[in-house]
């Protein structure tokens, strides 16, 4: 039987115009799930990028960067199985 994939708690976006490359967000992210662009954003800096997976919603990225509005962190619900009646 095939193992299945664990669905991710949580979901970072981040808005490239308000970051500033300082790369806090990548030291901090515990899962080693956020890395930096090659591209630059209009300021003329790279810019955090989201690996697309791995998040666990923590808000450890979040706090540890210094500009605000750069990162949204989404915590995801969970599928729970039903409660037995
Ligand atoms: S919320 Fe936590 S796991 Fe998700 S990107 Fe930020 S530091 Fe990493
Ligand atoms: S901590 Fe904030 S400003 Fe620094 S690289 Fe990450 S998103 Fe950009």
């Amino acid at each position: 039987m095939a193992a299945e994939k664990k669905q991710d708690r949580g979901k970072l976006v981040v808005n490239e115009n308000d970051c500033k490359g300082c790369g806090l967000c990548v030291e901090a992210c515990p899962m080693h799930c956020i890395g930096m662009s090659e591209q630059l954003n209009h300021y003329g800096y790279k810019t955090a990028q989201y690996a697309g997976s791995g998040c666990t919603g923590c808000g450890i990225c979040f706090m540890a960067c210094p500009e605000p509005g750069a990162l949204t962190v989404w915590r995801l619900a969970t599928q729970h199985e039903p409660v037995a009646a």
